[in-house]
């Protein structure tokens, strides 16, 4: 089937990740004759499945096989190493494409507006699980791990994540991709306690019980909990699911002594940051106590000071605007109305409902695109990957393709020792350079 015949719907798709793949799935399961380029930034495909989920979470990675499977259709291309606003414009592409689906998650950190966070040393997790995940632009981050205490803000798995990879040794990450640029500080570090810290209590904090749980399997570290935090435990008969789980494994860790094992995870409850205390660089962080009413988190007015020599927001993400792109400032993400931005421009994942949801909820979001481009969009005898092909060797881009990409991926594999799965590159030119080797 050509890619510009005039029965053939060419869509777009930026960015891929989890909902630019289910996406493209769906379009393509439900019509052959829509063409779909899945176009990234990076020269590597999956998104966060690869950039943001934890390098010792082998198993939940294996869904980009699922992925994998819908680029090997003859409709469906992977274009990567193509940046939408620098090498491309979202104008150019509405020639090209009868329709144009932003798929780019929210990698930018919501700040976290409180005095003192540009301080060094203040990391939002973003760049920190980046550059532990090898993303090519925070490969140089290089944060300073030779500090004895460590801020991680939020009650996610985002924060749970950090808290673990910073607590584990050489020989629990042994069987991960965790980045070779970035095991030998982790490993090196001189940390010695890691406070996770909620605004709110135990039974609003959002992390799951199998993320919380590998907490108190540490083999160096001991999670600790002040059981005076927890509610009554007669109110644990009242508790199902997740938070029921999730109660039991923190009076488990309140039961922990702090000289257990070298290194301390505090899981402290009802404080909240009012600034990041320090001259040259991060030193301490105010806290005031807090209470929840109503569910809300409420200032008691009492603070405290936490030293710390490093502080990894994890407090959520917002995606990066784009030219002509109406924003939701509130969401932090494109302003749209069940996917639609406008005639013939789409969005879906994070970039359309905000950073939210695991990865299975970016599928129902694509088929809800999908089915929205097929009913709304006809055909235009646009040239689709002809015409992006044509500006892609006018302007002497480096594309990089689904062959490429497996090329990249088995030089991986190679590198990898002991159980590790793959040795991951970092560095854009030298993947590049291995593709059109
Ligand atoms: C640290 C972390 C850990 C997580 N762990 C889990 C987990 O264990 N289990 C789970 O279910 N969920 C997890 N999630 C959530 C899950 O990763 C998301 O639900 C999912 O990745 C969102 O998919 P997406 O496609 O919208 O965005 P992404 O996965 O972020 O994909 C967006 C893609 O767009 C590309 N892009 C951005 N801008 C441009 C541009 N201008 N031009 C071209 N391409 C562009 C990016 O390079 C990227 O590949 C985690 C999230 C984070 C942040």
């Amino acid at each position: 089937m050509q890619g510009n015949g005039s029965s053939t719907l060419n869509v777009a798709i930026i960015g891929a990740g989890p909902a630019g793949y289910y996406t493209a799935e769906a379009l393509t399961t439900a019509d052959e004759c829509v063409h779909v380029d899945i176009i990234d930034r990076l020269p590597t495909p999956f998104g966060l499945i690869r950039a943001g989920v934890a390098p010792d979470h082998q198993s939940i990675k294996n869904v980009s096989r699922r992925y994998e499977a819908t680029n090997c259709r003859s409709n469906v291309r992977f274009v990567g190493n193509l940046s939408l606003g620098r090498d491309i414009t979202l104008a150019e592409l509405g020639t090209l494409y009868d329709a144009v689906v932003l798929a780019t998650g929210a990698a930018k950190d919501r700040p976290l507006g409180i005095e003192g966070e540009d301080l060094p040393g203040v990391i939002g997790s973003g760049p920190f699980v980046g550059w532990y995940n090898s993303h090519p632009d925070y490969k140089d981050l290089n944060p300073d791990l030779q500090v004895a205490s460590v801020a991680v803000i939020g009650n996610g798995n985002v924060a749970v994540d950090v808290a673990r990879v910073l607590a584990k040794t050489a020989e629990e990450m042994a069987g991960s991709d965790l980045a070779s640029h970035a095991a030998r500080p982790i490993h090196g570090s001189a940390i010695r306690d890691i406070h996770i810290l909620g605004r709110r209590g135990p039974l609003e904090a959002s992390f799951t019980p199998k993320e919380l749980g590998e907490l108190n399997i540490l083999d160096n570290c001991v999670a600790l909990v002040d059981p005076a935090q927890l509610p009554d435990e007669s109110l644990d008969e009242t508790l199902s699911g997740a938070a029921k789980k999730n109660m039991a494994i923190l009076r488990a860790m309140a039961k922990n002594k702090p000289g257990d094992k070298p290194v301390r995870l505090h899981l402290m409850f009802y404080v909240r940051p009012m600034a990041v205390l320090g001259e040259e660089r991060v030193c301490g962080l105010r806290l005031e106590k807090t209470r929840v009413e109503d569910g809300a988190c409420v200032g008691t007015g009492e603070t405290e000071v936490l030293p710390v020599g490093l502080v990894v927001p994890c407090i959520g993400y917002r995606t990066s605007p784009i030219a002509d792109v109406p924003y939701n400032q509130r969401y932090g993400c494109f302003e749209n109305e069940g996917g639609k931005i406008r005639d013939g421009l789409y969005c879906v994942g994070w970039a359309k409902r905000g950073p939210s949801g695991t990865i299975g909820t970016n599928k129902p979001d694509g088929s809800e695109v999908a089915d929205r481009i097929l009913a709304e969009i006809r055909p235009k005898g646009t040239k689709g990957r002809a015409g992006l092909e044509e500006i892609v060797a006018e302007r002497g881009l480096h594309i990089v393709t689904f062959q490429d990409w497996k090329k990249i991926e088995a030089a991986e594999v190679a590198a990898a020792s002991g159980p590790a799965p793959r040795q991951k590159f970092a560095d854009v030119a030298e993947m590049v350079r291995l593709a059109e080797s």
